[in-house]
């Protein structure tokens, strides 16, 4: 048996995952954590029998006690309940599918306790990649790429070395509003950045993903992951999504992975790694595909990718500037408080007034990340 936590579960890559487990009845499920979904959890409880159930909000833990009392597990509440979560138990991975910076202490302290991290908390790798990726080396863990195109890299880079990597083209399907103009995106609700022309996730996610901020996160992501400047790293817009993404090596040789958008495989792929498992999924029909088209990003409009490649650049604590006003202010445009170009807008004020401090701790980041809450609000 192979034994996983999961941060995260009642969210689109958690429930996912559990599906994964669904598939391979040699996983067995140490460890949930969800924000406040008790009644979701409450029915994972039942189904996989977890020893451990994490719940952020504390009232909603106490209702989960009440709701699980005839089982066996143990109700947890709080950053204190996520971090024994995603720690203490006798899991080998954690599963980090958990939306925001409110994941990088439990991800620290997985790290810390020697689990290998299964990762689509993005969030955590944009500010604290210099921490993360050096801890996890020295506590001989491995970090596994959830995100497709992070997994289409990882399993693109299969047996070769990072040094012959010449540049990753990360591809973007460009979100639903791929051609719009500035003055067309002033005008869009959060009702119509809510359909993703390809993919099915998260709220915010989804967000992030028509302002292209997610694309400029996963360029960060891929800086960390795979040890690459950002300036090898080139966003490839391919509206069919079929190349998930690609390594050019330094022979010119260019190596990808296809395949149907299905947040499946790369999670499957992440928790069997080095193993690839079957799984019963449609198939991508070449013959089907009338055609695959590649082009450069629209990046005078779509200004979140150029802001996170000059946060990167600034290094230390701007890719948290950027990340934390990304997050409040998209919690502002579903509340329909600001504009979708204002995500844009409020990222830009925040980095334009914010003086670097290199080299960040953890305590560091969180602090940031609060001045940016309660400015942003
Ligand atoms: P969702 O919004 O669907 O799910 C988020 C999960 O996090 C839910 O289980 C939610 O619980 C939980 N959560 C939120 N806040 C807290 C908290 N304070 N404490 C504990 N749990 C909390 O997000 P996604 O699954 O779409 O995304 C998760 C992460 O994976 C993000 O970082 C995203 O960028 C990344 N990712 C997602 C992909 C996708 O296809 N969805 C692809 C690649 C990466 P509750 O339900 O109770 O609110």
């Amino acid at each position: 048996m192979k034994k996983i936590s999961i941060l995260g579960s009642t969210g689109s890559i958690g429930t996912q995952t559990l599906d994964v487990a669904r598939n391979n009845p040699d996983l067995k499920i140490t460890a949930l954590a969800a924000g406040q979904n008790i009644a979701l959890l409450e029915e994972q409880i039942r189904e996989f029998k977890p020893s451990v159930a994490a719940v952020w909000d504390e009232q909603a833990a106490e209702d989960l006690k009440v709701r699980v009392r005839d089982t066996d597990v143990r109700v947890l509440a709080g950053m204190d309940g996520l971090i024994e979560m995603a720690a203490g138990t006798d899991a080998e991975i954690t599963v980090t599918a958990i939306v925001g910076m409110i994941g990088i202490r439990p991800t620290i302290e997985a790290i810390k306790a020697g689990k290998n991290i299964a990762l689509a908390n993005k969030e955590t790798l944009v500010t604290a990649g210099h921490i993360i990726m050096p801890m996890a080396k020295r506590c001989g863990v491995r970090i596994l790429p959830v995100d497709s195109e992070h997994c289409a890299i990882f399993q693109s880079l299969n047996g070769e070395h990072n040094e012959r990597i010449e540049k990753i083209y990360l591809t973007c399907s460009g979100g639903p509003f791929r051609g719009y103009t500035t003055s067309q995106l002033e005008q869009v609700t959060p009702e119509d950045a809510l359909k993703h022309p390809i993919w099915n996730m998260g709220e915010k996610i989804t967000i992030d993903s028509a302002t292209l901020i997610n694309k400029g996160m996963e360029v960060m992501e891929a800086r960390w992951l795979f040890g690459v400047d950002t300036d090898r790293i080139q966003v490839v817009i391919h509206p069919q999504s079929v190349l998930h993404s690609a390594v050019q090596f330094t022979d010119g040789a260019v190596i990808g992975q296809m395949g149907t958008p299905d947040m499946r495989l790369p999670i499957q792929y992440a928790l069997f790694w080095p193993d690839r498992r079957p799984m019963h999924t449609e198939r991508l029909d070449l013959f089907a595909l009338k055609s695959l088209t590649f082009e450069r990003p629209d990046m005078e409009t779509f200004r979140g990718l150029p802001l996170a490649y000059r946060a990167m650049a600034a290094g230390g604590t701007m890719p948290t500037v950027f990340n934390a006003a990304n997050e409040c202010a998209v919690a502002r445009f579903l509340a329909h408080e600001i504009r979708f170009t204002d995500i844009w807008n409020i990222i830009e004020t925040c980095m334009d007034k914010h003086t670097v401090i290199p080299d960040p701790s953890v305590e560091d980041i969180l602090e940031v990340e609060k001045v940016i809450r309660e400015e942003v609000g």
